[in-house]
């Protein structure tokens, strides 16, 4: 039964982000916006997960973008398939939880 929703927010700690395009880095940004990849029940416990991915403005005036999302390194190009890393952070969040609310 799952009793308790843990809530996990992440965000990326870098000023610029590579154009998936042209390769060139920029800092301009567009704006921002939440992911929500599927709720991952973790040891008894409902976790949901939120993401924000910004959008960065490619300044390379030959490419064919405008606008990119950035890409967390081995989390948002696989986010919906689970990554290993994001299950054992999740498995840990969850095992502390249920190690701390356990009686006795
Ligand atoms: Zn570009």
């Amino acid at each position: 039964m799952i009793d308790t929703v843990v809530r996990v927010e992440a965000r990326t700690p870098a000023g610029r982000a590579a154009c998936p395009g042209c390769k060139c880095w920029s800092r301009r940004i567009h704006g921002s916006y939440l992911r929500f990849p599927r709720d991952l029940p973790t040891a008894g416990k409902f976790v949901v997960v939120s993401l924000r991915v910004r959008r960065f403005v490619c300044e390379e005036e030959s490419c064919e973008r405008m606008t990119f999302a950035e890409q967390v390194p081995g989390l948002t190009r696989r986010f919906g398939r689970r990554t290993e890393r994001l299950r054992s952070m999740l498995v840990s969040v969850g095992l502390a939880l249920a190690g701390r609310a356990a009686p006795g």
